[in-house]
């Protein structure tokens, strides 16, 4: 069984812009790099779980998409970061038609979660989900993982919408730093 953490990307990996999706526009959040170093150093598996929904809303393509995400497992390689997977959700109910879909993957849906299981068997008791968003944390809920809230991104205005207990943290390296102490 693997543990895992599970990470949203925008404003929890990266700064939160709207609907990014060029390589030049790319920015960490603060520590991040690190952060990743210490969940994989414990033992933890990375897995990115990304809400795209600028696909449908034709924004940017599931091309330009890939392209940002190769630009980004490179990064971190070039730091001896192994990200085990990124899964993410294109459609939107508001979107262009190929993309127009009620679909199960888009947090809080699990659907990104049901992919990333057939391809380890997850111990969702040993996993965390990380993220900027209730969506995020929804998704930790329903499966019985341990939810994860950061103070980027969105982080702060959700924080007072949580009705479950959660932690918070003020950023992913914040976090990183409690596993240090735990794992
Ligand atoms: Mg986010
Ligand atoms: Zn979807």
């Amino acid at each position: 069984m693997e543990k895992i953490i599970f990470l949203d990307r925008d404003g929890t990996i990266n700064i939160e812009k709207n609907y990014l999706y060029r390589v030049e526009d790319f920015e960490f959040e603060v520590g991040v790099i690190e952060a990743l170093s210490i969940f994989q150093e414990r033992g933890f598996k990375i897995i990115i779980i990304t809400n795209q929904s600028g696909i449908a809303r034709g924004y940017y393509t599931e091309n330009d998409l890939n392209i940002l995400n190769q630009y980004l497992i490179n990064l971190l390689k070039e730091k001896n970061i192994i990200i085990d997977g990124i899964y993410y959700c294109p459609h939107h109910t508001s979107g262009i038609e190929k993309y127009n879909v009620d679909c199960k993957c888009r947090k809080p849906n699990i659907g990104l979660i049901d992919k990333a299981q057939k391809k380890y068997e997850i111990d969702f008791f040993n996993s965390y989900f990380v993220g900027d968003k209730i969506s995020d944390l929804e998704v930790a809920i329903q499966l019985g993982m341990k939810p994860i809230l950061v103070e980027t991104g969105n982080g702060k205005k959700e924080k007072n919408k949580i009705y479950f207990k959660a932690n918070i943290y003020e950023n992913l390296l914040e976090f990183a730093q409690k596993i240090k102490t735990i794992t």
